[in-house]
């Protein structure tokens, strides 16, 4: 027997409803916020990500499935959404479009990581990108897309946000980080001490207890915004604050790509334990000219599906119920099962979810059987039936029968579910 991959999960039959239900709200959402569907591919050229998501981040630097093809290209599975749909916006020339483009999708990524609650190695993310605004009110827009969704979900999580500036905010900032961080730098990990030298704001992500001592005292970026940083953020805030979105400014959140600039955020909640940022996003104004575009301000979010399963889960949210079956149809003997067979496909042609028996069950049985599925109708058709050309319809919710013309059950189910 061969074992699923660690760090990996199964969907089953009796589960998968849920997975559309958070699927199907992610599509609405997108919906009425005006964004359209993107797919790329799964495995990009190394190089993307390298680029795309920044050489000192964790992702790229520990995460990553990277491996060679057979015609010895460098290739890596897809740790995030954001850098293919960069490179999908730049090949085919979507900066010619009408801006601004505005795009989401629904993918599985993959990171190598260590597997716990809410950290695996195949995930799925629905993310959303808007390419081509640099206006706040699209900063304001991408997080009420966010917000919409997980209040589609029942989900209760609470949104931080941050600016981290542009280039020349951050250029004095990270002179303030490093003047602070310097006298600290031998107690702290290594992985700090590395990006002390290559990119010292990311020191801010450490998850490291003793770490994060230190960090709690370091310069706040909010204190160094340039005028134009500055009056973009409270932009933001006052669209948030007007439309009564609740928010606290977290000056740590700096998230865990390097292409950030401006406006970032985070969805969090205290109920999935360590793993509680259910949704991170902002904005990106440089990557796409980094990635070889033209110089194009974006923004975007991706939320994490399997973690807001769990919270879910966890904090019982209302999963609709699963769609059952509307009717079972039994047969007797032989004849009548291959009548039955025929009455059951046009109910399905005709869009009723229909089952019938298909293990040779007696009659007994496959009452027991459809019982089981939750089904609403159960019929059964024998030699009597078939002379007769009536049956006895059965309603399991409230144990009431009605007889029907055999030919009709189809419009007595339309009459009595309004469908
Ligand atoms: P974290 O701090 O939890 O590692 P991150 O900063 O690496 O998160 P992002 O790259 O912003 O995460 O990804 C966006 C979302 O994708 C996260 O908020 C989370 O919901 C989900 N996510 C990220 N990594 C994983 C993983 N390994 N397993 C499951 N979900 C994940
Ligand atoms: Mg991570």
């Amino acid at each position: 027997m061969i074992n699923i991959p660690k760090g990996t999960k199964d969907v089953l039959p009796n589960q998968s409803y849920k997975w559309q239900f958070i699927e199907n709200a992610a599509r609405g959402v997108a919906r009425v916020f005006n964004l359209s569907e993107i797919r790329t591919p799964v495995f990009e050229h190394t190089e993307l990500f390298k680029r795309g998501v920044g050489e000192t981040t964790d992702v790229v630097n520990k995460e990553m499935y990277t491996f060679e093809d057979k015609g010895g290209r460098s290739v890596t599975l897809k740790p995030e959404g954001t850098a293919g749909a960069v490179r999908l916006f730049i090949e085919n020339g979507l900066s010619n479009s009408a801006l601004p483009v505005k795009t989401y999708y629904i993918t599985p990524a993959f990171r190598y990581e260590r597997p716990q609650a809410g950290r695996l190695r195949e995930f799925h993310q629905f993310g959303i990108e808007v390419f081509g605004s640099k206006s706040y009110a699209t900063d304001a827009e991408v997080i009420f897309a966010a917000s919409s969704f997980l209040e589609k979900l029942g989900v209760k999580a609470r949104l931080e946000i941050n600016s981290i500036g542009c280039k020349s905010c951050r250029a004095e900032y990270n002179r303030a980080l490093k003047n602070y961080f310097s006298p600290h730098l031998e107690k702290m990990c290594a992985t700090c001490r590395s990006r002390f030298d290559k990119n010292p704001l990311r020191i801010l992500d450490c998850k490291e207890e003793g770490c994060k001592k230190v960090i709690a005292g370091a310069p706040k970026i909010t204190d160094y915004l340039c005028g134009e940083c500055a009056a973009h953020f409270k932009g933001v805030k006052n669209l948030l604050s007007a439309q009564g979105l609740d928010y606290t400014v977290n000056p740590m959140i700096v998230r865990g790509l390097d292409y950030y600039s401006k406006t970032v955020f985070e969805f969090v909640s205290e109920a999935i334990g360590a793993q509680g940022t259910v949704c991170g996003g902002g904005r990106y104004d440089g990557l796409v000219e980094e990635l070889g575009g033209q110089p194009t301000p974006a923004i975007g979010f991706a939320a994490g599906i399997e973690r807001l399963l769990l919270l879910m889960e966890n904090t019982s949210a209302p999963f609709p119920e699963e769609d059952k079956p509307l009717i079972y149809i039994a047969g007797l003997d032989e004849k009548s099962r291959d009548y039955v067979f025929g009455m059951v496909t046009e109910l399905r042609l005709k869009g009723i979810r229909a089952e019938l028996d298909h293990m040779d069950r007696s009659v007994k049985a496959q009452f027991k059987y459809a019982d089981k599925t939750g089904v609403k109708y159960v019929a059964v058709v024998g030699e009597d039936e078939l002379k007769n050309k009536t049956i006895n319809i059965k309603n399991m919710s409230d144990g009431t029968q009605e007889t029907v013309n055999i030919s009709e059950v189809y419009s007595y189910l339309v009459q009595k579910e309004n469908l």
